[in-house]
This record gives C-alpha cells, sequence and structure tokens, in this order.
C-alpha cells in the first residue's frame, strides 16, 4: 500500500487524470478468447488467464485495490485460486495487485530484470514518477533470463524476454495451443505507446518486438495488448508501421540538429494522431517521448 501511495503522488504532476481515478468505480470484465484463456480489463494493464484442469495461470494484476474485484472475476470462472502469476513488466499499473496475489498463495515469476528494479527505489523519468522498494511479497520469487514454459490446462504457455522494448524486463506470453498472445506493453492498440527508457526501454526494441510476434502469429491469432482493446495481427501491424513511420522521421530530425520543438512544429505524426492520439500521451508528448529517446542513445 505505502509503495501504491507514492505512485499516487507522483502521478499528481505528471497525470492528474489518472491520480483521481476512482477504482470503486471500476468494473472487471472477463472476455473469453479460447477453451481456457480470458482476458480480464478493468484499470491498468490487460490481464491474461489461463483456467484449466491443473491451475490458474495469470499475466499481470493491475492495482492493489482492485484484487477483490479481480479475484470475484476469476471466481466466476473457477473454484481454484491463482497459482502462478507472470509479470510482463516490472511498472505499477501492472505489479500493483502483487502484495494482495503473492499473500493469497501466487507463486510470481518474471524476468530477472523486474525483481531487481522492484527490489531497489525506482523510477519512471518521463512521467515524473518515483516508487520505493517493495516488500518481499510483491517480488518475483522464480526469476529466468530468457524464457520460462509452463505445461498448463492442456496448453503450452510460453513467456519470453523481450530485450529493451518497453522496459529492460519485457515478456510476452504465447498461449500457443489457444492460439493467444499476451504482449504487454510492448503493444498498446489505437492508442500511442509509453516507451519507458529510463528503464531500459527503446523504439527500436518495441518495433523488434513487433516484427517478431507478427512472424509468430496467424491472421486468426488473438493479442492481448498492454493497453487498449484485443487486437489481431493487422492491428499490431498497423501499430509497428506507425511507431516505425513516426519514430524514422524523428531520427533523421535529431540526427540533423533540428531542436524539440522545431521537431513538434513538423507535426510528425500528423496522419496517424485521429486514430492513436486520443489514449495516455497526446500527440506532442508521444514525439517528445520518443525525441528524448534518441537523444539518450
Ligand atoms: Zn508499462
Amino acid at each position: 500500500m505505502r509503495a501504491f501511495l507514492i505512485v499516487l503522488f507522483g502521478a499528481l504532476a505528471a497525470a492528474p487524470a489518472a491520480a483521481q481515478q476512482d477504482f470503486s468505480k471500476v468494473e472487471i470484465k472477463a472476455d473469453k478468447l479460447s477453451d481456457t484463456v480470458y482476458m480480464l480489463t478493468g484499470a491498468g494493464g490487460n490481464i491474461g488467464l489461463s483456467i484449466g484442469e491443473d491451475a490458474v495461470f495469470m499475466v499481470d494484476d493491475q492495482f492493489a485495490p482492485l484484487t477483490p474485484k479481480i479475484q470475484e472475476a476469476i471466481g466466476k470462472l473457477t473454484p481454484k485460486p491463482v497459482k502462478f502469476l507472470v509479470k510482463t513488466h516490472w511498472h505499477f499499473d501492472h505489479t500493483g495487485g502483487n502484495e494482495n496475489f503473492g499473500k493469497a498463495g501466487a507463486l510470481i515469476v518474471a524476468h530477472e530484470n523486474v525483481r531487481k528494479r522492484m527490489s531497489t527505489e525506482n523510477a519512471i523519468e518521463f512521467l515524473g514518477m518515483k516508487f520505493k522498494a517493495e516488500p518481499r511479497v510483491a517480488l518475483p520469487t522464480i526469476t529466468f533470463a530468457r524464457d520460462s514454459v509452463f505445461n498448463l490446462n492442456g496448453d503450452e504457455l510460453h513467456v519470453m524476454h523481450v530485450a529493451n522494448a518497453h522496459t529492460d524486463g519485457d515478456s510476452i506470453v504465447h498461449f500457443r495451443k489457444s492460439n493467444v498472445i499476451h504482449m504487454g506493453d510492448t503493444f498498446f492498440n489505437k492508442l500511442y505507446p509509453f516507451i519507458d527508457t529510463s528503464s531500459g526501454g527503446s523504439a527500436a526494441g518495441v518495433i523488434a518486438n513487433a516484427d517478431r510476434v507478427l512472424k509468430m502469429a496467424r491472421e486468426d491469432t488473438k493479442i492481448i495488448p498492454g493497453h487498449g482493446p484485443l487486437a489481431s495481427r493487422a492491428d499490431l501491424k498497423a501499430y509497428r508501421d506507425m511507431v516505425a513511420t513516426v519514430s524514422g522521421r524523428i531520427q533523421r530530425q535529431v540526427k540533423a540538429g533540428r531542436t524539440l520543438a522545431q521537431v513538434i512544429d513538423s507535426k510528425p505524426s500528423a496522419e496517424f494522431d485521429a486514430v492513436w492520439g486520443k489514449g495516455f500521451l497526446n500527440p506532442q508528448r508521444f514525439v517528445e517521448m520518443l525525441y528524448k529517446g534518441v537523444q539518450k542513445k
């Protein structure tokens, strides 16, 4: 709970809308994607679930105050508790429920950099947010460097690390037999993505990972993005092309020595703004974020 309060203080400066969010009004909605896989939406990162004869396997857990509602939504699908809780990355809107689910007996699993970042004080520079170290029960108990496979519920659940995309500790989860892929925040569907360069993220990594998933996915694969509605392979392709086009334009202008104000004035995202610019980042903030990311290199 302490870490969550700090999030709110940080958010006051950066994102007033998020700080005022009233979790009592949030509803958790479950969508069935296959015989065993569900997507839960509420507030914060989208949740993936595999439910079947063996165990409940969950991907991400939104915010701490939502844990009872998430447990209630799962309770309508199965009497079993969450046994495995995989993290797509360390951010607060995907890990807020860790302490609650950890205390309830879930085994938390993540790439080793998630544990490293959550074990100490940490920040998201671009959003002006600072975080304290998390209590031990909220940290991943099981970590991996590259990937991990869970053979559960008649499915093969492949958890694969992605190098330096949204952060340096991202994982995507392929529910292989169910033909579903959870991409965490390496994919924002129909809204400009946030890329956390202060945690080792990069636009190049986001594009490379989108290319990798485009190779894995079929036309009918269901893709759960970190934020935004359930997506298709075509949606992911549109996202990949948007990020590549806008970041390419900005990169060329940075190389030519243009200032941030000049780059913003050139409107490098203009043709994408109507579809992608109404979410968490408006067009100007998106351009500013990419500009600063290129400068960091
Ligand atoms: Zn994130």
